[in-house]
């Protein structure tokens, strides 16, 4: 029987970021026949520059596929508050105009990061309840609430006429998540009972055997870490960790310490954590100008910048320049978190500078748990797929490695397995067996300053390899004649000064810059763009042979009227 695609009501999932990559996740489920889909987008995020993007501030995902479609976009559902997930939301949402819906905590931390947008007053947010059913466009869904790093976390069933689909978002099984409720084992049960055709599943920690730490587990740690000390306790971890958080203020009010928070967003996911009852009333925090005040003894500070970032209070108390906290010899500083992959250079130099100043530093790796993921292994995962007996696996929220091992791993267990999904893959998840039919638009967007530029943008590029080989910059003037008006004028950008034998890069750049223009026939010399090209390829060359490094090199030439 010919297939009639056209008509047929379709299923499909296609990811335009977080799927072979970690970070900047952005889910698209379609529903309808093929020229005729409505879309839910599942989650929209960012993700950070590496040293391969200098200047770079953020990176934001291309959606133009999605705006394209706008039309057909129904809905916009955030999963939980963090950056991979929802912070590209401020500044995309103009370009898709959908509605947002998330649950409590997601969405008091969005409407605080839109204070500032313009747009603000224009936007449709729709506040949901944890574990919600509720419908977006032709979408039924239903959340579930998944236990994660960040309270409210929720996967999300979506049921259609095709089938079902169960999207994990970030989880991990723990019964004690610190703040926010634990996985709810028996609503996922449920839809195991109902029927589950595709599992698209968070694949960030499926290389590990065994099961994560409990939150329970790195409290107590912490609490005897805190009760030992005699000094100063400062303790550095991801701001929005409310449970870690949490269980920090429990450790120090029981240890009979005053917890100190610094950094501006430690502050703001406690208020929010206030208001939205994630965090008891009688749990005090003081404020950074306590500091000082405290006793030695007495004192637990939270810090921010775990990662290593210049401007968060970590670093500046590294550097001794953190207007109102400072460490001294005897003191501890406790890294609860892992360090993100790129991030460890800076984490390392804060380390040394704090054991310059006799600061005593623990990692995850000196002896407790410190620190936990968010993410489940394998036995959580397998428990998982036990519960909802999916037919299929689509991973998700992995680089190639993590996701092509969760495919062999879902296959090792009795599950179908799409391979290789990548962002940009459409594939078709019902009705029938899930399979890869198309591929759309992706990429990335660079926030350069106050512009957002494409990525293939040649201006990131450029910096990148003037940082390795410097910048050589060649202004001719010619009269009519083609005869130089005066010596070409050389600026050299991050080119040393002199070469090996004591020649100096000024001088062979423009001895090479006028022997070029000479080789060429007067009358030919009139032609800017064969005389710049010219001198550009002969500076690169002679500046390649005295230095054995090719120097971007720029010719601006003149004719004089
Ligand atoms: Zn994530
Ligand atoms: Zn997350």
């Amino acid at each position: 029987m010919a297939r009639r695609r056209d008509h047929q009501d379709e299923l499909v999932f296609l990811p335009l970021g977080g799927v072979g990559e970690i970070g900047m996740n952005v889910y698209l489920y379609g529903l309808g026949p093929e020229h005729r889909r409505k879309w839910l987008m599942v989650d929209l995020g960012v993700t950070f520059p590496d040293f391969r993007e200098p200047g770079v501030d953020l990176v934001l995902p291309d959606l133009r596929f999605i705006e394209e479609e706008r039309a057909n976009l129904a809905g916009i559902l955030l999963t939980h508050a963090h950056e991979d997930h929802f912070g590209a939301v401020a500044e995309m949402w103009p370009r898709l105009g959908a509605p947002i819906y998330g649950t409590r905590f997601t969405m008091a931390m969005l409407k605080e990061k839109l204070k500032e947008t313009p747009w603000r007053a224009e936007m449709e947010l729709h506040e949901i309840l944890l574990g919600a059913r509720l419908n977006i466009g032709p979408f039924d869904v239903e959340l579930v609430d998944m236990a994660h790093s960040i309270p409210d976390t929720s996967g999300v069933f979506i049921r259609s006429g095709v089938g079902t689909v169960f999207h994990s978002a970030d989880w991990k099984l723990d019964p004690h998540p610190g703040a926010g409720r634990p996985t709810d084992e028996a609503k996922l049960k449920q839809f195991g009972d109902e029927g589950v055709d595709v599992l698209v599943c968070d694949s960030t920690n499926i290389l590990s055997q065994g099961h994560t730490v409990s939150e329970k587990t790195v409290a107590a740690s912490l609490g005897e870490i805190i009760r030992r000390a005699t000094g100063r306790v400062a303790i550095t971890s991801f701001a929005s960790s409310v449970g870690r958080l949490l269980n920090i203020a429990k450790a120090t009010d029981a240890a009979g310490r005053s917890l100190v928070l610094a950094g501006r967003s430690m502050h703001r996911t406690v208020e929010l954590a206030r208001e939205t009852g994630l965090w008891p009333e009688h749990l005090k925090v003081h404020d950074e100008d306590d500091f000082q005040n405290l006793p030695r003894d007495n004192v637990v500070a939270l810090l921010t910048g775990s990662q290593g970032e210049a401007r968060a209070a970590l670093a500046r108390v590294s550097e001794q320049q953190h207007p109102r906290v400072s460490l001294t010899r005897g003191d501890l500083v406790i890294f609860s978190a892992r360090a993100i992959p790129g991030n460890e250079h800076a984490i390392i130099g804060i380390q040394n500078r704090l054991a310059d100043m006799g600061v005593e530093i623990m990692t995850e790796w000196d002896g407790g748990p410190i620190h936990t993921s968010g993410h489940p292994r394998q036995q959580e995962v397998l428990k998982l797929y036990e519960w909802l007996r999916p037919k299929t696996l689509v991973p998700m929220h992995g680089e190639p490695r993590h996701l092509e091992t969760h495919v062999a791993f879902a296959r090792a267990h009795g599950l179908d397995a799409v391979s290789p999904v990548r962002d940009g893959t459409v594939v078709r998840l019902l009705p029938g067996d899930a399979q890869i039919v198309d591929d759309a638009p992706v990429g990335r967007i660079y926030r350069d300053g106050q512009l957002l530029v494409p990525y293939e943008d040649e201006a990131v590029r450029e910096r990148r390899k003037s940082s390795f080989a410097g910048c050589v910059v060649v202004s001719v003037v010619m009269d009519k004649k083609g005869e130089f008006v005066a010596d070409p004028a050389i600026s050299l950008i991050g080119v040393p000064q002199l070469a090996a034998n004591g020649d100096s890069f000024f001088d062979v750049a423009q001895t090479a810059a006028i022997g070029a223009i000479a080789s060429i026939p007067r009358p030919r010399r009139k032609s800017v763009e064969l005389s710049s090209e010219a001198v550009r390829k002969s500076v690169r060359s002679a500046i390649n042979l005295a230095w054995g490094k090719k120097p971007i090199v720029r010719v601006l030439l003149s004719v004089v009227k």
